[in-house]
């Protein structure tokens, strides 16, 4: 018998839990405030499927979405597979993702000196020495996706309660029972924490906080012109301390300059002053997009753990509680597989142990955020 869970988010963190949990057997009630599912984060990001990361499980995390979504959409016609270019100006900035590649049989190309900008015209007199392309990265049908993962989790049973903010966890002799939605008092045996940059509040006053920390960065399109290189080929990213990235969208270019700023849970205005700092990077790392035009600019937020990795999993401190949070710069990528082990993790699987919510609480465990 399925137990009652309930989903405190309906961006695609909560929309994939949803989906592993129902086809798991469980009977899962969404709740996402705003009148639209992926409002946030998850409908206003980069779109860019990004195999490299600095651990393998984080790789292999990747590589196992990647199937999972293959399966929810029928095909991989979701992932337009461009490749992506990762530089740098010193070896040891790449040294961690290299070691994670291989030691979770990704597919990586090392390249130094001129070669590293073969094949992609914007990279052309651009300043770093070292290079790093993964020919199975590639630019996602974010849309798809998450209509995807949606009808999956409809499928087996979830339903979603729209323009419905969880405005409590309530918990009867310190285990969770249920979520209080306005006059509404949904019971549940389980609930989960999918609510993105509210994920850190949320259950502070079950005695639950989470130290994640929102952090606002800006996405870009700028249009190319005469004389600008025709937008194709690879991605570029930059991967050293002036992190800044470029990719093809429609007849034009999506960029960031790569910024970090900490926010409070909110839809970030966005910072004229981003326009400025992406043209300092991208006359760095691509040269030949100098002449391109502003278009739009906005901004949305990551949030992250201290060390930066997912925190997913029961929270010790609340029996019935669990997490799906801190998804930082790869939740599109990584959320059908992290969705996957949340939902393992219910019916009582080990977590991996760097993801676990264990390590709020051990001593000397995440307690800042950077
Ligand atoms: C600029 C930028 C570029 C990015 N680019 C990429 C990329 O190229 N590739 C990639 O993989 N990832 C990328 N990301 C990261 C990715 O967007 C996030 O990791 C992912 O969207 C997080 O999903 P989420 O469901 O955790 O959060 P969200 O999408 O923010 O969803 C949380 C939901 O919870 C709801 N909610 C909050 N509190 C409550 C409540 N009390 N009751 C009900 N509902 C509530 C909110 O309304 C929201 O819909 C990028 C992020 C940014 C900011």
């Amino acid at each position: 018998m399925g137990k009652a869970v309930g989903i405190i988010g309906g961006g695609y963190a909560g929309l994939c839990a949803a989906a592993h949990l129902a086809i798991a057997g469980h009977r899962v009630t969404v709740f996402e405030a705003e009148t639209q599912l992926c409002t946030h984060s998850s409908g206003r990001n980069a779109a860019m499927f990004r195999h490299l990361e600095p651990t393998p499980a984080l790789v292999r995390a990747a590589q196992r979405s990647r199937a999972i979504v293959d399966g929810w959409c029928g095909d991989r016609s979701w992932l337009a597979p461009r490749g992506a270019l990762y530089v740098a100006d010193r070896p040891s900035a790449l040294a961690p993702f290299v070691a994670a590649a291989r030691a979770a049989g990704l597919r990586v190309d090392e390249r130094t000196g001129p070669a590293v900008a073969a094949g992609q015209p914007w990279a052309q007199g651009g300043a770093r020495g070292q290079g790093l392309f993964v020919p199975d990265d590639g630019v996602m049908d974010i849309h798809a996706m998450q209509a995807a993962a949606r009808a999956v989790a409809k499928a087996h049973g979830a339903r979603f309660l729209m323009h419905t903010r969880a405005l409590e966890v309530t918990a009867r002799a310190g285990r969770v029972d249920g979520v209080r939605a306005g006059t509404e008092q949904v019971p549940a045996d389980i609930v989960v924490n999918a609510a993105g940059a509210w994920a850190g509040p949320l259950c502070a006053p079950l005695g639950a906080p989470l130290p994640l920390a929102p952090l606002r960065r800006h996405l870009v399109l700028l249009a190319v012109g005469p004389g600008v290189s025709r937008p194709d080929g690879p991605a570029l990213w930059a991967l050293d301390d002036d992190e800044c990235y470029v990719r093809p969208e429609g007849r034009g270019v999506l960029a960031s300059p790569g910024d970090e700023a900490v926010s409070a849970p909110c839809l970030p205005v966005p910072d004229p002053d981003a326009l400025d700092a992406l043209a300092v990077r991208l006359a760095r790392l691509a040269p030949g997009l100098a002449e391109a035009r502003v278009q739009r600019h906005w901004a949305c937020l990551r949030t992250f753990a201290a060390d930066r990795q997912p925190v997913l999993g029961p929270d010790p401190r609340v029996p019935g509680l669990f997490v799906l949070a801190g998804l930082g710069g790869h939740g599109m990528t990584l959320g059908a597989a992290l969705g996957a082990d949340l939902a393992a993790s219910v019916d009582g699987a080990a977590v991996e142990p760097a993801w676990a919510t264990a390590r709020l609480t051990r001593k000397g465990g995440l307690s800042a955020v950077a």
